[in-house]
């Protein structure tokens, strides 16, 4: 393929200079993770055998290390918001502040030839996420790229969770089920929001607060599951586990607890399920339809590449981009379902 930043069928962003972000492509020396979460970190042993560098925020770094995977010192790179890497060809690599879990980037690549960058997973275009404009290619996540996905407005969603966690706090203890990241960011709000009662972690997502404390984010009363502490906060009955997301099912039927499954997949309300004991909470921590068209209006790229990998609306948000806005999109990689 001659275009000069794309996604391959393994999930790959491919850039110039054998730089591949967020999959392995053949050939890459430099490995990008834009962040921890299991689709931007596909296939991170192949690059971390084959590849010269893996290259994250520092943040980003320090969590892959604590959920296990062994990266040698050797070929850790850690890259800072802004600051640059000068290859000897005089290319440039630059991380650029993204709003959707600790530690998520950006990433902008030019040459004397060309200028490509990634947006990779974010929310709040122009304040938290930073808009990078005028560039050649911008590869962009479109997670909700249907006009359907307009939410509520955060704090709206926001007070409906801080109620229910109160209500729900009255009666008992309460399991809260959280992607990586995102628990830490959840836990910080609901202290922000006054709710006070201790947390209490299952061992990953401990390890990754034990990082991201050292971090600045650094949150009171906070228990590892299974230590002396938290069984014996256990005995007082007010407290919040939190699992990932992946615990839901085996756990949800555990007698004695309310159970939040936070998703941040797309829901219009909060709602509850299973006789009263379990509710669902959707908060996004991707960009809406109309904040992707408020990205892509302000940056101009002169060609869109939408992640047809990642987001299942990448048809329909490229084909939108291209009809209504006067820029040039295509999606990567390409299926048969591509009209032209
Ligand atoms: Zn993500």
């Amino acid at each position: 393929m001659s275009l000069p930043a794309y996604v391959d069928i393994y999930g790959a962003i491919v850039f110039p200079n054998n730089i591949c972000i967020d999959g392995h492509h053949n050939g890459c020396l430099y490995r990008v993770v834009t962040h921890i979460h299991a689709d931007h970190t596909i296939h991170i042993d192949r690059s971390i055998t084959a590849s010269r560098y893996i290259i994250a925020s520092p943040i980003t770094l320090e969590m892959l290390l604590a959920l296990g995977y062994n990266i040698p010192k050797s070929k850790s790179f850690k890259l800072n918001y802004d600051e640059v890497i000068d290859f000897y060809d005089g290319s440039k690599l630059r991380f650029v502040k993204a709003e959707h879990i600790p530690g998520t980037t950006q990433v902008l690549y030019e040459d004397k030839d060309i200028v490509v960058a990634y947006t990779s997973d974010f929310k709040s275009p122009g304040r938290g996420t930073e808009i990078i404009a005028d560039v050649d290619v911008l590869v962009i996540d479109a997670t909700y790229g249907d006009p359907r996905f307009s939410r509520a407005d955060e704090d709206v969603i926001w007070s409906e969770f801080v109620k229910l966690v109160r209500k729900l706090m009255s009666m008992g203890p309460i399991a809260l089920y959280a992607y990586y990241g995102k628990a830490q960011d959840v836990m910080v709000r609901l202290r922000m929001e006054g709710i006070d009662a201790p947390f209490i972690l299952s061992p990953a997502h401990w390890k990754l607060y034990r990082v991201l404390s050292r971090f600045g984010y650094e949150i009171n009363d906070v228990f590892l599951s299974g230590s002396a502490e938290a069984s014996e906060i256990e005995r007082t009955g007010w407290y919040i586990e939190v699992h990932h997301t992946s615990r839901f099912n085996s756990l949800k039927r555990v007698y004695g607890l309310k159970h939040i499954f936070l998703t941040g997949r797309y829901i219009k309300t909060i709602m509850s399920r299973d006789s009263g004991n379990t509710w669902i909470v959707g908060i996004s921590g991707h960009a809406d339809f109309n904040e992707l068209i408020y990205y892509v209006d302000n940056a101009r790229p002169r060609l869109l590449v939408v992640d047809g990998y990642r987001s299942e609306y990448a048809h329909r948000f490229s084909s939108y981009v291209r009809e209504n806005m006067g820029i040039e999109s295509i999606v990567t990689p390409m299926t048969v379902s591509l009209s032209f």
